[in-house]
């Protein structure tokens, strides 16, 4: 093929027949807030550790649902569990227990 000097963006697609659903229904079962986000990114933007580190509650529960566990805990590595984010909720999810409940089912 010639090389034209540019290159299509690999598609960032989700199969979502291929995520393992038992591992979301297993951590919505510990905390229904897995499927109670809408995703309004308002924990991220509270979060203290956001500011020197990855720390996204938003995006690691996104990472579940789309079966991408080991960037969720990634995500939430530099966690403090300081609770900050669990104020500015408008959903008014635990995220402390969500967090808590995402690395006790992924680190034992
Ligand atoms: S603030 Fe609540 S609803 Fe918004 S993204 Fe975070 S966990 Fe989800
Ligand atoms: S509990 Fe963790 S994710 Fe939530 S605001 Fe505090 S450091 Fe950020």
């Amino acid at each position: 093929m010639i090389d034209f000097g540019f290159h299509i963006t690999p598609s960032g697609t989700l199969n979502l027949d291929d995520v393992d659903q038992k591992t979301v229904d297993t951590l919505s079962r510990a905390d229904y807030g897995f499927r109670t986000c809408i995703a309004c990114g308002s924990c991220t933007a509270s979060c203290p550790a956001g500011v020197f580190s990855e720390t996204s509650v938003r995006q690691a529960i996104l990472s579940v649902l789309n079966g991408k566990d080991e960037k969720a805990l990634r995500l939430l590595s530099s966690c403090m569990l300081c609770g900050k984010c669990l104020m500015v909720c408008p959903r008014g999810i635990n995220t402390r227990h969500l967090i808590l409940s995402l690395q006790k089912q992924f680190e034992g």
